[in-house]
């Protein structure tokens, strides 16, 4: 059935139409047999536990919150619902539920709108929850600070109509947190809420949740999936018992962001760009006319100075090698070392498979080299801390549709 389905699927791109009848035809033949048809990644889940193809991973549909969550958020007759916006510590930007908050937002506004109208108002709440805390160098951070980076960052996603109920800092995988965001959610949900829990893949979810029914005092369970494989959470699944009473609390597959990095790198790509320990900065004092690569994925540009020299600050995985030197052998980087000495990629053939290489300009400007200044941001890769006394002109180079921000600076 699987062969005949995708086989089937291919035909249909375009070759004879005599062909696509035939395999039309055996189809129809196996529909008889009373089988289901599932995709062949369903399969391989399902019996093998793996995932066959993992370059087929970025060509899966997104789950569409919107379409399965959107209308009973703003249900007037309906209870009251919680949203937890999940965004993973050590890429912020990329990972952040952009699209469904800014539903919160809109669905917000309307809501109050229909209150100021006298109309009794159902808001949906949001709660910003920032996952695996304890990859950040935590103890030269500020949790204030980092809490009211946070809820910016936010804003800046999703626009600045988004009200947060509040913002919680957790590491799941060491338990800070958890208990905090439990009573929050349970005090904001009351007894007969609806609790939706959404975030990007791979942000830290089931862990999270698993944390929380632990927390909650469930004994041996619930136990929700804990991926081997970036988003096999494949359905709305609600989760028993954990809020109490009546309340629901619901787990949605985890969203797929094209925007990140990740999402275009195969298994063992993503083993290397993953972080899974505290961050540690690795830091280039670089001139004018030089450049750091962070693998064969981005490249940092320093294209005009007014000052001597510029500290340029790689946070990201320890298992992807950094590379200093000059520009204007940046051309021969791609050509003989990509895919070799600068991985990942892993492979050379996967350069051109990643997309077009493109250039984005920042502009920084400080006045202290140890305080970093400006961050720039990598979808599902890390960032750059920027530190000068002065003003630079900075080309950023990676594959196209990869998201590149600058934000205030974190550490
Ligand atoms: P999901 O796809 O959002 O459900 O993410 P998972 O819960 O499966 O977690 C994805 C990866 O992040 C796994 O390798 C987890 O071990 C890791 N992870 C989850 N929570 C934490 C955390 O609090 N700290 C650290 N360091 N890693 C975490």
């Amino acid at each position: 059935g699987i062969s005949a389905s995708l086989k089937s699927g291919q035909l249909r791109e375009g070759q004879e139409a005599s062909r696509v009848g035939e395999a039309a035809a055996a189809a129809a033949a196996k529909n008889k047999e009373n089988k289901v048809v599932v995709c062949a990644r369903c399969h391989s889940l399902r019996h093998y536990g793996v995932v066959k193809r993992p370059e087929a991973e970025p060509l899966l549909p997104d789950f569409d919150f919107i379409a399965a969550a959107g209308p009973r958020l703003a249900s007037p007759s309906g209870a009251r619902s919680l949203v937890l916006l999940l965004a993973d510590a050590s890429d912020f930007d990329g990972s952040f539920p952009r699209a469904v908050a800014r539903l919160v937002a809109a669905a917000g506004e309307a809501h109050h709108a229909d209150w100021k109208r006298g109309a009794p108002a159902n808001l949906p709440r949001a709660l910003l929850v920032v996952t695996k805390l304890d990859l950040l160098p935590t103890p030269s951070l500020s949790p204030d600070d980092v809490h009211a980076w946070a809820h910016s960052r936010a804003r800046a996603g999703a626009g600045a109509d988004l009200r947060l109920a509040g913002v919680h800092l957790v590491s799941a995988a060491r338990g800070w947190g958890v208990r905090d965001l439990l009573d929050h959610v349970r005090q904001l949900s009351g007894p007969r809420g609806n609790v939706w829990a959404v975030g990007a893949r791979n942000v830290g979810k089931s862990t999270l949740l698993n944390a929380i029914a632990r927390c909650s005092g469930i004994e041996g369970g619930p136990t929700l999936t804990e991926a081997p494989v970036p988003g096999t959470t494949l359905d709305v699944i609600q989760v028993d018992g954990v809020l109490g009473s009546q309340a629901k609390l619901f787990d949605t597959p985890g969203l797929l962001h094209g925007h990140q990095l990740t999402s275009r790198l195969t298994l063992e790509e993503q083993k290397l760009v993953r972080v899974s320990k505290e961050m540690r900065p690795r830091t280039f004092r670089i001139k004018i006319g030089q450049c750091v690569h962070i693998g064969g994925l981005v490249r940092l540009d320093i294209e005009e100075l007014t000052v001597g020299s510029i500290y340029v600050t790689v946070w990201a995985s320890p298992l992807v090698p950094l590379h200093m030197g000059k520009t204007e052998n940046a051309a021969m980087m791609i050509k003989d070392h990509f895919g070799l000495q600068l991985q990942p990629p892993i492979r050379q053939d996967r350069v051109n498979e990643l997309g077009k290489w493109v250039r984005k300009e920042f502009k920084a400007s400080g006045n202290s080299w140890d305080a970093n200044s400006t961050d720039i941001a990598i979808a599902g890769l890390g960032w750059f801390g920027i530190g000068l006394k002065g003003e630079a002109v900075l080309g950023l180079w990676t594959y196209d549709g990869v998201d590149v921000v600058a934000r205030n600076s974190l550490v």
